[in-house]
């Protein structure tokens, strides 16, 4: 996270911060309430019950005492949609009509992972029209992907022989280059590198920017070794496939005008939506569906989840259900009949049906019921108690409490049950639920003298030309965060900056900072400065004579002997005058 703040100019980063309100853009993903004069809610980043999750709008902060999660509007973003700063620099940015200025290019360690992702597209694309690509051209012409869809997304063709890399390597990359980018792999046998992808149709994977960062591929013919039908690029500097959507980019825009995005699990699925006119469709790129991924979806609209009609279809489309309930969003599953796919079930019902079938989706309880038979099925069985419970279960994954309570709704009226017994169910049901997070609280503290210079410092009217920042140094500091942040401090300030910008420190260190903001409600007092430099000195001159000490026991001339006890005396001086 360090480091990532040198691509836009201080200044337009700064102007995009004072124009962006924390508390308006918190508002849209978790519901804050006022008290007294601080505004909190439930904490989006652990489960609760009750509200530790404080946001300040004065220091633009936000805090989660449960957790230690915390940070500014940035980290916000970055956290809870798991943007890199760039994104939620540019995402603020575009909502609040700013233009960025950038500082020159873009010149990280990445850069040349995505130039040769950037190569590697091209390469692929050129497959498809050239001689190596006439089972790749047959293959997706029986897969019926007209030209125009093929070329909107990009698809291309990786040959069986391979190529890239001699490709690659002709414009100067290096293998650990291309291995670390994905797109190479090392031999298993002797030395050399070979072609991750053979024998696949690809399909570029995006980045929020556009660009494209990894790709997934579809082998076309049967493989004889066991190669698997779907293989996708590795996590890399510029990839972790858990944070991004397949399509979210195009989808993005589509699906806040609709009101409606959807999740289907397969590359040639989200191929034919877009074909069929639907742009706002995005799928997993080859994982189970994430938490970042469910609130990216949460976040922009109302999410229909389109899964594979048969059995482990269904059962993913539950599963994904409640990652979604979990991040406090409220999907409708959508119901493929006849255990089709999406893919081919548009290809032959058309557009109007699959639309139709988006008008008739469930909640994810009544889908469940279904899917578990229907309650007429089980209503005489014993079979019954453990359907209820687990219907229940789903309403429990449910963090928000409206949408929780529509759920138990829903399975009351499904089943007979009373909301009472339901709720008393779901009360068992919340006890079972581990609380991994409250743990952290330890790690994430500063002891009061490490915290009170720092929010001194960081709570100062003059900002970064507090005289603190020169007064105090590293060693100063009890605990190893205390001092990594007050090393960020001073490179700051030595850089000129006024305000402190707490994307610049690691994750730990920036909630600890977030949480020091938030708490300390007050402004400082030049007094306070004053109070707490004395202090600090004591503790110098005790640390000293502490050391001057141990000198003292492995001394052995005369003379270093007489000069360790003068200056030892000195301090009990200094001491006893300033300091009692
Ligand atoms: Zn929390």
């Amino acid at each position: 996270m360090s480091g990532t703040g040198g691509y836009f100019s201080n200044e337009s980063v700064e102007r995009v911060r004072t124009s962006s309100d924390i508390v308006t853009v918190i508002g849209r993903y978790v519901t804050l309430k006022r008290s007294g004069r601080s505004i909190k809610g439930l904490c989006p980043f652990h489960r609760e019950k009750t509200p530790s999750f404080f946001v300040s709008p004065e220091r633009q902060m936000y805090h989660c005492f449960g957790c230690g999660a915390g940070g500014d509007i940035f980290s916000f973003l970055m956290n809870y949609l798991s943007f890199s700063f760039t994104e939620a620099v540019e995402e603020l940015a575009t909502e609040a009509g700013i233009k960025l200025e950038r500082t020159g290019r873009d010149t990280t360690r990445t850069d040349v992972f995505r130039e040769i992702l950037a190569e590697s597209q091209k390469y692929y694309r050129k497959q498809i029209p050239g001689k190596s690509g006439t089972s790749a051209r047959e293959y997706l012409e029986g897969r019926k992907l007209s030209e125009r869809i093929i070329d909107k997304i990009g698809i291309g063709w990786a040959p069986d022989e391979g190529g890239l890399t001699e490709y690659l390597r002709g414009k100067g990359y290096s293998e650990s280059q291309l291995i670390e980018s994905g797109v190479a792999v090392r031999s298993t046998r002797g030395s050399g590198i070979y072609d991750r992808f053979r024998g696949r149709i690809l399909f570029p994977i995006s980045d929020r920017r556009g660009r494209i960062i990894s790709f997934g591929g579809r082998l076309i013919k049967e493989s004889a070794t066991g190669a698997p039908k779907y293989l996708n690029g590795p996590d890399s500097p510029i990839y972790r496939k858990g944070d991004y959507l397949y399509g979210y980019r195009d989808a993005a825009r589509a699906a806040r005008d609709l009101d409606m995005i959807i999740l289907v699990e397969g590359y040639f699925d989200h191929a034919r939506f877009v074909d069929a006119g639907f742009e706002c469709v995005v799928a997993t790129c080859g994982t189970a569906l994430t938490s970042p991924q469910a609130r990216q979806m949460g976040a922009l609209s109302s999410v229909y989840i389109c899964y594979d009609g048969d059995k482990s279809g269904q059962r993913a489309s539950v599963r994904a259900a409640e990652v979604i309930l979990e991040q406090g969003y409220l999907p409708g599953i959508i119901a493929i009949p006849r255990g089709q796919d999406p893919d081919d079930y548009i290809l032959e019902m058309g557009r109007e049906s699959i639309l139709e079938l988006i008008g008739k989706a469930d909640d994810p309880i009544r889908y469940a019921l279904e899917l578990l038979g229907g309650w007429s099925s089980v209503r005489g069985s014993e079979k019954k108690v453990k359907v209820v419970k687990r219907l229940v279960e789903i309403a429990s994954s449910a963090t928000e409490p409206v949408i929780r309570e529509t759920l138990i709704r829903v399975i009351s009226e499904q089943t007979g049950y009373s909301m009472r017994t339901l709720e008393l169910e779901i009360s068992e049901e919340d006890s079972k639920i581990r609380k991994p997070a409250e743990r952290k609280l330890k790690e994430t503290e500063l002891n009061r003298r490490d915290s009170r210079i720092l929010g001194l410092i960081l709570l100062s009217p003059e900002g970064l030309s507090n005289p603190l920042v020169d007064f105090i140094i590293e060693d100063d500091f009890q605990s190893k965060s205390g001092s990594r942040i007050f090393i960020e401090i001073k490179r700051q300030a030595d850089s000129g900056m006024e305000r402190f910008q707490l994307s610049h420190l690691e994750g730990n260190d920036s909630s600890i900072c977030a949480g020091l903001l938030t708490v300390y409600p007050e402004q400082t007092e030049p007094e306070d400065v004053e109070r707490l430099m004395k202090a600090v000195k004591k503790d110098r001159l005790k640390e000293e004579r502490k050391q001057l000490k141990s000198q003292l026991d492995s001394a052995d001339s005369n003379d270093d002997i007489q000069e360790l006890r003068r200056r030892i005396r000195e301090i009990k001086e200094i001491e006893k005058k300033y300091y009692k």
